[in-house]
């Protein structure tokens, strides 16, 4: 319990001092709490202690949890791969969902969100390194996406979400992580509304919020060692 509420205090405090390091307001940096497999009882521990924001990747585990903790406070966001066959879950029982990377899960998304919810929170997830073995669309079609996405009624775009190579510098110098910010800002020239741009976990928070990330997404280093 205790031990729970200390480490969302440490990472609260890396947020806070990463923020002030990169002149920024340590505001503008929200804290996703990844808690893929961890109990409904560790989330309820942070709940407890503040944090409001939760990450799932598994959509069994995630709604046997909703069930358990019936919270309505609680901000759940879909961060797993998300196949199409479990869409309607999704569009039912989360509020955000970070990891669509195709049209056909935008128009499922979109149809199937529950008229008595409002419009579900999208991040489009960008492959921003190409790496043939992770999911996101390559930067070249997220214009197209992120257009889509604003036309849809059931859906509200956020932004972008990455998960990029360990300390990718490209032979320009710049980081993974800079090039995230460099797109999320040409969406914001072409006039869209998006506020969030979801990068860094535990290893690696304080470099994404040098380079802009305004949604930090931990798992290991708020709950330990996946079970
Ligand atoms: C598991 C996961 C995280 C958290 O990773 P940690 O290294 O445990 O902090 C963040 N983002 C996504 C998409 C994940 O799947």
């Amino acid at each position: 319990m205790n031990d729970l509420k200390n480490k969302l205090d440490m990472v609260r405090a890396r947020i806070t001092r990463a923020s002030l390091k990169a002149d920024r307001n340590p505001d503008s940096v929200s804290l996703l709490a990844v808690s893929k497999r961890h109990s409904a009882n560790s989330i309820r521990t942070l709940v407890i202690a503040g944090q409001t924001h939760f990450g799932e990747n598994y959509v069994q585990e995630a709604l046997e949890k909703q069930q358990q903790l019936a919270d309505p406070d609680i901000v759940w966001h879909f961060i797993g791969p998300l196949q199409s066959n479990k869409t309607r879950e999704v569009a039912q029982h989360f509020d955000w969902v970070q990891s669509v990377d195709r049209q056909k899960l935008l128009l499922r998304l979109s149809d199937q969100r529950p008229d008595s919810l409002p419009p579900l929170n999208i991040c489009l997830q960008v492959n921003i390194d190409n790496e043939p073995q992770k999911s996101g669309a390559s930067s070249t079609d997220i214009l197209a996406l992120a257009r889509l996405t604003t036309e849809l009624p059931g859906l509200k775009l956020r932004g972008l979400m990455a998960i990029p190579r360990i300390s990718a510098v490209d032979r320009t110098g710049s980081s993974s992580f800079d090039r995230m910010r460099h797109l999320f800002e040409s969406l914001r020239a072409e006039g869209m509304e998006v506020d969030t741009l979801s990068m860094g976990m535990s290893s690696d928070l304080e470099s994404a919020i040098k380079a802009g990330s305004t949604m930090v997404r931990v798992g290991t280093d708020l709950f330990g060692p996946r079970n």
